[in-house]
């Protein structure tokens, strides 16, 4: 399966493209092609850098060949994924063609070439009605074994839209070659950088201008060179920018499993955002204090969830051992949180108490104002190493608690790739905290000096704010109402102040 995927922006895959990849045994993922198409792949999917060799070196198109047949003739479903579109510049039918001599079928499946979405990013439009009728897509850098270019450099210039790939290595050459063959040096231009990735950038000039405003500005790959009239259509502010955190990169620091819902928040008001999980949530399914309590709830009077992930690992539990929803039907529930009151929507539970704040001594609180726990049986489902306040409180008060640990939280080995990259570049502009944990793992992880630069912290609340005093950090925002709600108005509020367009 070849598959264009981005460019930059993994959401910019197909449906077809998306199918696939969950079906995948095993991921060949070029170096511009997004790498977090790994999230919607099976778990345990296998997946190779088609950037890099074995060695650390960058791979050639013979390995890149050898190891997709290998694979295919293991039996594996195996999916390329390539930046853009397979077939514009991607060297996508001379993979095709070592596929078909090695006898495995294969099918094509397109995606969205560099120049249409710059173009989308910038509000350029390719052709117009009035001033653009033909559109050239060029590679800036030819195949040098090649003696002479194939470029007709008169008939380039004759077209009234080119955009360039692989062009910012030779900008001055390729604007030269254009001017000298005809083109208007008033021409308008523009250069977008980064399309979809965290530090888009669009630079807009003329022919004659635009190398020059390129190399003063360090603009770098991967970026497109568009030259024509339709340049000048673009209206000054493009439409991202005028977006609440349009221009913004947010990092993500919650785990993969949560990120969701602080992801799509965040895009939707235009910003960029890179995941650095620095959480792995894994449900305990040894967890035989659990089973014994489910054998025996109509013991308890109350069965109470801290967190989300321990509505998550409850029911991925019932469902283990074929039972559901039903058999918490003798028990009261309790939550803490609107986000645990919503996982247990999401299993047709209503909570019967929803503690607020979010914390153990409100909830103890709440249970015992709603009726009396004094000799009752207590059910507790969180994460292993949760904090006492809670069955404290509840002994306190003369219950019985069984605190079962049915999750818990793990830090990664290491951070995402691509995400130490950005901070690493200073690249990101706001980082996202949503509980100590995640202050405390991604100081573990990263290099303290990514998170002291221009870069702005984000605090969902008084503890976390308190672990990054701890730390010595100080945060720019913090969320009032302390949900992930509050967070992202927070962000937008601030970034409206300052950086807006
Ligand atoms: N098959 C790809 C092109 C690969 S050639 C496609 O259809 O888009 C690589 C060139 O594509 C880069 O040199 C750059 O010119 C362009 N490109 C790829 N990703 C880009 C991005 N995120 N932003 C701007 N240009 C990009």
């Amino acid at each position: 399966m070849l598959i264009g995927g981005g460019p930059g922006d993994a959401q910019l895959l197909t449906l077809e493209a998306l199918h696939w990849i969950r079906r995948a045994d095993a991921l060949v993922v070029d170096r511009l092609a997004p790498r977090q198409v790994l999230q919607w792949a099976p778990p345990g999917v296998e997946c190779i850098d088609a950037g890099k060799d074995p060695s650390g070196r960058r791979a050639d198109q013979g390995w890149i060949n050898e190891t997709m047949i290998a694979l295919a003739a293991r039996g594996k479903l195996v999916v390329r994924v390539k930046g853009g579109d397979p077939l514009v510049f991607g060297r996508g039918a001379e993979e095709a063609a070592a596929l078909r001599a090695a006898g495995i079928p294969y099918r094509i499946v397109p995606g969205i070439t560099a120049a249409v979405a710059a173009a989308a990013a910038a509000e350029i439009p390719l052709t117009d009605r009035r001033c653009a009728a033909s559109v050239a897509l060029v590679t800036g850098r030819e195949d040098p074994a090649r003696e002479a270019t194939r470029i007709d450099d008169a008939a380039l210039a004759g077209m009234d839209t080119v955009v360039v790939y692989m062009g910012v290595g030779a900008l001055p050459s390729i604007t030269a070659r254009l001017l000298a063959a005809g083109k208007p040096s008033a021409t308008p231009a523009a250069i977008v950088e980064r399309t979809g990735l965290p530090g888009e950038r669009i630079v807009r000039g003329t022919l004659e201008t635009i190398a020059g405003q390129a190399e003063r500005e360090g603009v770098g790959a991967p970026a497109l060179l568009i030259v024509g009239e339709v340049v000048a259509l673009a209206p000054e502010v493009p439409w991202r920018r005028r977006l609440p955190l349009g221009g913004a990169t947010v990092l993500v620091t919650r785990a993969a499993t949560q990120a969701s819902g602080l992801v799509g928040p965040l895009r939707e008001l235009g910003a960029a955002v890179v995941e650095a999980p620095t959480l792995a949530i894994e449900p305990i399914d040894t967890c035989g204090a659990l089973d014994a309590a489910i054998d025996a709830i109509g013991t308890y009077a109350w069965l109470a969830f801290t967190s989300a992930n321990g509505v998550e690992a409850v029911f991925g539990r019932l469902a283990a051992r074929g039972l559901d929803a039903r058999i918490l039907a003798p028990v009261r529930i309790a939550a803490v949180g609107s986000a645990t009151a919503e996982a247990l929507a999401g299993r047709s539970i209503r909570a019967d108490l929803v503690a607020s704040p979010h914390t153990g001594e409100a909830l103890a609180a709440a249970m015992i104002a709603a009726g009396d726990v004094r000799g009752r049986r207590v059910l507790l489902a969180r994460a292993d190493r949760a904090t006492a306040a809670l069955p404290e409180a509840l002994r306190a008060a003369g219950a019985t608690v069984d605190d079962a640990a049915v999750y818990r939280t793990a830090r990664p080995a290491a951070l995402d790739e691509a995400a130490a990259e950005a901070l690493r570049e200073g690249r990101v502009d706001w980082i996202t905290f949503t509980s100590r944990s995640t202050v405390e793992n991604l100081l573990a992880l990263a290099d303290r000096a990514w998170l002291t630069g221009g870069v702005r912290l984000a605090s969902i609340g008084p503890v976390t704010s308190a672990a990054l005093a701890e730390a010595g950090l100080t945060p720019a925002v913090e969320a009032d109402p302390h949900t992930i709600d509050g967070l992202v108005r927070a962000i937008a509020a601030a970034w409206g102040g300052g950086h807006g367009a």
